[in-house]
C-alpha cells in the first residue's frame, strides 16, 4: 500500500469512495469527477503505478479487472447500448492517479478519436 495513494485510500477505507463493486482483489468505484453518465473506475486493491510497472504474474490480476468491468457494465446497464474502458498511462496518456485503474464509461455516445 502506498501511503500517499487516493486510491489505496478508497481500498482500505481511509477515503470515501462510492464502491459499486468489489471482490479480493478488485474494487470497482465511481469516479469523483463523472465524464459520462455511468463513470466508474476499477482497480486492483494491490498498489501497482502504472502499466510500465506489470509484470508476468500479474496477467491473472489485469484479467480480473476486465471480468469485473463487464460486470459492472451489466449492472450499470449499459453493456447492450455499448462502453468504453480506458487505462491511461503517464503524462502523454493522461494517468493522474498513479494506482492503475480502468475506466468503464457509457450511457452516451462516444467519440473516435479520443482527445
Ligand atoms: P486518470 O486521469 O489517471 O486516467 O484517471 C483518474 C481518475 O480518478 C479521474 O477520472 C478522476 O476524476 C478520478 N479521481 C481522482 N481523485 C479521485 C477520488 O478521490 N475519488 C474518486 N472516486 N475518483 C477520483
Ligand atoms: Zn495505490
Amino acid at each position: 500500500m502506498a501511503q500517499d495513494c487516493i486510491f489505496c485510500g478508497i481500498v482500505e477505507g481511509r477515503v470515501p469512495g462510492a464502491i459499486v463493486w468489489e471482490d479480493d482483489e478488485v474494487i470497482a468505484f465511481r469516479d469523483i469527477s463523472p465524464r459520462a453518465p455511468t463513470h466508474v473506475l476499477v482497480i486492483p486493491r494491490r498498489h501497482i503505478a502504472s502499466v510500465n510497472d506489470l509484470e508476468a504474474k500479474d496477467a491473472g490480476l489485469v484479467g480480473r479487472l476486465f471480468l469485473a468491468a463487464k460486470v459492472v457494465a451489466r449492472e450499470e446497464g449499459i453493456a447492450e447500448s455499448g462502453y468504453r474502458l480506458v487505462m491511461n498511462a503517464g503524462p502523454d496518456g493522461g494517468q493522474t492517479v498513479d494506482h492503475i485503474h480502468l475506466h468503464v464509461l457509457g450511457g452516451r455516445s462516444m467519440t473516435w478519436p479520443p482527445g
